[in-house]
């Protein structure tokens, strides 16, 4: 059988050509991350084509995943060797230059108007802090090294306290959105989300592709996303624990907890989410991974999260194969352990669904787990009941039958599903006898398994699930 917790792929140097490509699909991936932060379009373009010749190979239906870099901020060029020295001051410039150790360009042209004094500046993912002294509000903001050590040219700025007032989609994100959107990916990543808003103008700005429209993640990685993290969640499709930039914008100890808060609410609220960066980071030179980092993809997988992440070790590590197999074993490992499954059910529960098809997929699951059914099957055009079905993390498999093409390639991030595209027009009985007669060629299931089913009837209402039926296949 196949693992219910999915891997996402950061795809780069070390793997955009098509034999790795298909060694990582073959060793368990199901969505491809393609990086917008680094790139050029005809790279990009090369990979997604790619894929999709490898998807008709392979008989596969991995997504992709375009992350737009949203509003990073950045340091220029630097002096070779530039080394900055605690209790030293420099200047942090809107001009472009050389920067050395007593001045630098950042790339942020209203950072002297938006800062104050007393705030923080976060350099190279945390490793370098400063504390503002004083800013002109022009083009000048002049700081004191906290803490030190080696600066170099482009590297990412944070700044936890200071209210940004960037768009959160740039113009390099609008541009890379209508890339995105003419190459038809399956989801968007939007950066630096600090609100529902943010998703709301995205939304409107791909929502015109129709059922085509790539499906929303909102990376959470800033400080405001968290106080606005229910209405963030409420309008996006899928969210992402960007552990990267979280754990420079928050202390990095409030991680975990935040982690396992956001997990548990993207299951009550039936929305799929990922956990990424830094999974299996030493693979990226090692050829193990250390005991810390595998108790990490676990512990993600026994939190019921959607999707584990591989960034750097899968675009640029030396062995991007070996860690997807890595990853894949620990994943089985964990879900061949009974509790893991269907409890999320029990404490999702709680919230009151609105829907007769909430009802139909609830009992499904109950059901699944009293009769020891070896497969939930479901019939859906916009998704709904699939993800509905997921969100209580049965141990039955989910096999998802849609007339909504590019919703079989989108499902392939969600938790324990696998889906088939399937537009034959016959009716109820013959689509169920139909279904079962393709998974028992496939192998998921055997002859005189226990199956739930389930639909709309009658089968050309959308939206309107209403039947179950449990039967023999
Ligand atoms: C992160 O910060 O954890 C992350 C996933 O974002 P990026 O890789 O774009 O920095």
């Amino acid at each position: 059988m196949f693992n219910r917790t999915k891997i996402v792929a950061t795809i780069g140097p070390a793997s955009s050509s098509k034999e790795v490509l298909r060694d990582l699909i073959n060793a368990g991936v199901d969505v491809c991350r393609l990086n917008f932060s680094h790139g050029a379009y005809d790279d990009h373009a090369k990979v997604v084509s790619t894929i999709h010749e490898l998807n008709v190979e392979l008989d596969t239906h991995v997504a992709i995943l375009v992350d737009l870099q949203g509003p990073k901020l950045r340091i220029g060029e630097v002096e070779e060797n530039t080394v900055l020295e605690e209790g030293k001051e420099i200047e942090f410039t809107t001009e472009k230059c050389i920067g050395n150790a007593s001045k630098v360009y950042i790339t942020y042209q209203e950072f002297p108007q938006d800062v104050k004094k007393g705030e923080r500046i976060m350099v190279d993912d945390g490793k370098l802090l400063l504390e503002i002294i004083s800013t002109d509000g022009v083009k000048k903001v002049i700081a004191r090294v906290v803490q030190g050590g080696q600066l170099s040219s482009k590297k990412g700025v944070n700044l936890p306290n200071t209210a940004i007032s960037l768009p959160c989609l740039t113009e390099k994100d609008l541009s890379d959105l209508k890339f995105a959107l003419e190459q038809n990916v399956q989801w968007i990543g939007l950066s630096f989300v600090r609100s529902a808003t943010d998703i709301i103008e995205l939304k409107h700005l791909i929502r015109q592709q129709g059922e085509k429209s790539p499906r929303i993640i909102a990376k959470i990685e800033k400080p405001e996303a968290i106080s606005d993290i229910d209405d963030i969640i409420k309008e996006a499709d899928g969210l992402m624990v960007a552990r990267g930039d979280l754990g420079v914008e928050i202390p990095m100890q409030n991680v975990p907890l935040l982690q396992k808060m956001i997990v548990k609410k993207c299951l009550q609220a039936s929305k799929p989410v990922i956990i990424a960066t830094q999974m299996m980071e030493s693979m990226i030179s090692c050829s193990t991974p250390t005991r810390a980092e595998v108790s990490d993809v676990a512990n993600a997988v026994m939190d019921g999260t959607d999707a584990v992440m591989l960034s750097g070790e899968t675009s640029v590590g030396k062995f991007p194969v070996r860690v997807v197999e890595t990853m894949q074993k620990i994943i089985t490992v964990i879900e061949n352990d009974e509790d893991i499954y269907y409890k999320h059910f029990l404490s999702c529960s709680k919230d009151p669904r609105r829907y007769i098809s909430d009802h139909i997929c609830s009992n499904a699951c109950t059901m699944a787990q009293q009769v020891n059914a070896k497969a939930i099957i479901t019939l859906t055009h916009s998704g709904y009941t699939a993800l509905m079905l997921s969100s209580k993390r049965p141990k039955a498999p989910i096999f998802v039958f849609t007339d909504n093409r590019s919703l079989v390639s989108k499902l392939s991030l969600v938790w324990g599903i696998r889906g088939f595209y399937y537009n034959r027009q016959i009716s109820t009985d013959h689509t169920i006898d139909d279904i079962k007669y393709m998974l028992k060629k496939k192998g998921y299931i055997n002859e005189g398994d226990l199956v739930i089913f389930i639909a709309s009837v009658p089968m050309t209402e959308k939206g309107k699930t209403n039947m179950l039926k449990l039967s023999h296949a």
